[in-house]
């Protein structure tokens, strides 16, 4: 009988020890900001920063979003996260992706002060992540490791299959999975062969972006299978990479979408802006 991992379930666990040292930080004086900046008005990345904000207000931190004109200026942006990056009561700055396509994503993560930046996507960051001796870790992957830790099964020693090979999904995850010793393959669009490689797989990340991509018969009987995917149907309804239906009969654990990794995601990001503070003010 295949087991959901409840991904809201989990999220919720982790926002509420946040929600205490965020308290404790407070009695101490020290209040914890997220600065959210936002670059035109795409409607995926309306939601997903008003979840941000509403996320925010639950833990009790602070959060100031900035919501710009799609035709900013690189260097109008740029100036604006100077100044986030010396305002001292910021604690953590993330810039919403995608930006618009006139803008150098690469350039704008970059001017993010490193201290501040709760994504984990600044070059130095990505740098410490791939040496094994970070500060933060990339909210996706990071919260994946928490709900497949949930599961009870331990990543040692397992064939890990992630299929995708993202900056901020693919890769990142590849390097988490091998820190806890796992035996990681990443595939990608060029991949010859996928089910003979998904089918071997005791842990299989599916982070794709295509509606029901993995199929019950690219998946090993028992196997974790965590769906990464958030695509909309033209009905407006919102599913996963995995044919959960499919896969819910052979998998030993799975995520749904909605209710998986996404809560996980923004719940680590909280994790991250209050790791960010602790870390500015010596706590
Ligand atoms: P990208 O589009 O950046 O990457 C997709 C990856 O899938 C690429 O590496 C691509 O290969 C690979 N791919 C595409 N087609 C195939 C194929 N036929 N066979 C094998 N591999 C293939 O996406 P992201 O990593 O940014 O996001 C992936 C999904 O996860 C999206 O649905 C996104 O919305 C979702 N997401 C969810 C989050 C959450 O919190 N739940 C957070 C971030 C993303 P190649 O490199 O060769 O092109």
């Amino acid at each position: 009988m295949t087991k959901i991992i409840d991904g809201k379930l989990i999220s919720a666990k982790l926002k509420e020890e946040v929600k205490i040292e965020v308290e404790n930080l407070r009695e101490k004086g020290i209040s914890v900001c997220l600065a959210v900046v936002m670059v035109g008005d795409d409607t995926a990345s309306k939601v997903y920063v008003r979840n941000k904000k509403r996320v925010c207000e639950a833990v009790g931190i602070v959060s100031k979003e900035f919501i710009l004109n799609a035709n900013i200026s690189q260097q109008e942006l740029i100036d604006l996260i100077d100044l986030l990056n010396k305002d001292r009561k910021v604690n953590g700055i993330l810039v919403q992706l995608p930006l618009p396509k006139h803008l150098n994503e690469k350039d704008i993560i970059s001017s993010i002060v490193p201290s501040k930046d709760v994504d984990a996507f600044h070059p130095i960051n990505v740098g410490k992540i791939m040496l094994g001796e970070y500060d933060f870790l990339p909210c996706t992957p990071a919260g994946i490791i928490d709900l497949i830790y949930e599961t009870g099964i331990s990543i040692e020693g397992k064939n890990c299959v992630i299929i995708g090979r993202s900056n901020i999904v693919g890769k990142p995850m590849s390097m988490l999975l091998l820190q806890k010793n796992g035996t990681v393959t990443i595939c990608h669009s060029k991949t010859q062969n996928l089910k003979e490689i998904t089918s071997k797989a005791d842990i299989l990340v599916a982070a794709v972006g295509c509606p029901n991509f993995i199929k019950d018969d690219m998946i090993k009987p028992g196997a974790v299978v965590i769906d990464v995917g958030i695509n909309r149907l033209k009905d407006g309804s919102l599913c996963g990479d995995v044919d959960f239906e499919g896969a819910k009969n052979v998998a030993g654990y799975i995520t749904p979408v909605p209710g998986g990794v996404g809560p996980m995601t923004i719940a680590t990001l909280m994790k991250n802006t209050l790791l960010a503070a602790k870390l500015q003010n010596h706590n």
